[in-house]
């Protein structure tokens, strides 16, 4: 400022954000302190006290190590992770150099569309499908392409759909998901297979989010199955959810080392604290005890599924921790009414339908009584 300025009063406008920002609203599943929170799909039981004492000294041993940066690599953890995917769905332990960690799949995500998505760029989706996708396109100047799945209640997809919207949009970028969220479908493995192949001619990058694949009914492949088929292929994980970790933020996905390599590139440095690194290797140490839970859920799901449909919903079948179902009333006075009973649910999907995670038996049955007067047949 010039020495012989005047003092100004004048209230000084605050920068304007750039063109998408503005206005938009950041993501937002209400955090509402209820007796069922039955909304976002966590893991519904939290770790033993045992377990809990030794995630507290894995982390306490990480806090000594503090005043240094984090080994940027997590070569230890991400060769632990590919152990776990071995065992887990019976393929061979990919090389660390082969997997890839990050602060959940949400990072993990946002990380492939910042190296393989950008301006001229174009990603391709099917709804419904998770809420994020759109947003980490956005924040990546990436175009975001969507087609519809098939109709309810399977929300299905084939190859021969997979291909045609592949041909029309000609994405850099397929996302696939499976199961799929909010729908619940997994994917047999011939459609993964088609798309992998129709992006390849122009090099496009298939990625497949098993945000859920633990939950998947017996018989159903992981994409994981076919990675050394296909060189594009990308399959991202998370502990979030069967791994009962969603607060400890880890994220990961397999592929070839070249693509992990692209996205070591756009990564910020030190990404993954070493409290976290040091957390999911406990955890990873224990994965009995927090997987242990997973066949519980998935026969409370069959149940409440069925359930619901001897009620005369319509409900999609699903090879994840929740089920999206149809209403009878309005789908936004029924989640109302159900929250007014404490129990916490999501307005997600196509209207009419709402998403509701599998819970402790306890909390399956409150969902069941509230919906009796919620949502009279
Ligand atoms: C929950 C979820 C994720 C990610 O969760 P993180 O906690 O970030 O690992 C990713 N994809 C889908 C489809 C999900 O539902």
């Amino acid at each position: 400022m010039p020495a012989n300025s005047a003092p100004t009063t004048a209230t000084v406008a605050l920068p304007v954000p750039r063109d998408g920002i503005v206005g938009a609203a950041p993501y937002g599943a209400p955090q509402l302190p209820v007796e069922h929170a039955l909304n976002v799909n966590e893991n519904p039981y939290g770790p033993s006290p045992e377990l809990a004492e030794h995630i507290g000294r894995a982390a306490a041993e990480a806090a000594r190590g503090l005043n240094r940066y984090p080994d940027r690599e997590a070569l230890a953890l991400r060769g632990e992770l590919g152990e776990y995917l071995a065992a887990e769905s019976g393929i061979p332990a990919p090389a660390p150099e082969a997997v890839w960690a990050a602060n959940g799949s949400n990072e993990v995500m946002h990380q492939l569309l910042l190296a393989y998505g950008g301006p001229g760029r174009t990603a391709l989706g099917f709804t419904p499908h998770y809420s994020m996708y759109p947003e980490y396109a956005r924040d990546t100047y990436t175009g975001w392409v969507t087609v519809e799945r098939g109709p309810a209640p399977e929300f299905a997809l084939t190859p021969q759909a997979v291909r045609e919207a592949i041909a029309v949009h000609q994405p850099s970028i397929v996302v696939l998901t499976s199961p799929n969220n909010p729908t619940g479908t997994a994917l047999t493995l011939d459609v993964v297979e088609a798309a992998a192949a129709a992006l390849a001619p122009a090099r496009g990058l298939l990625v497949v989010d098993e945000a859920y694949g633990e939950f998947r009914r017996d018989g159903v492949a992981s994409a994981l199955t076919v990675l050394e088929d296909h060189p594009n292929l990308v399959v991202t994980r998370t502990m979030s959810k069967a791994f009962a970790l969603a607060g400890a933020r880890l994220g990961y996905f397999v592929a070839d080392p070249a693509i992990v390599d692209a996205v070591r590139v756009v990564r910020l440095p030190y990404h993954l604290s070493a409290v976290t690194q040091a957390v999911a290797r406990a955890a990873l140490a224990h994965r009995e005890e927090l997987l242990g839970k997973v066949a519980l859920l998935r026969t409370e799901r069959d149940a409440l599924a069925e359930h619901l449909i001897a009620r005369g919903h319509s409900v999609a079948p699903s090879d994840a921790n929740f089920l999206l179902m149809r209403t009878f009333a309005d789908r936004d006075d029924v989640f109302e009414a159900l929250l007014r009973r404490g129990v916490l649910v999501r307005a997600v999907g196509p209207a009419g339908w709402l998403r509701v995670s599998v819970g402790t038996p306890e909390n399956n049955a409150a969902f069941r009584t509230a919906l009796e007067e919620a949502d009279p047949r």
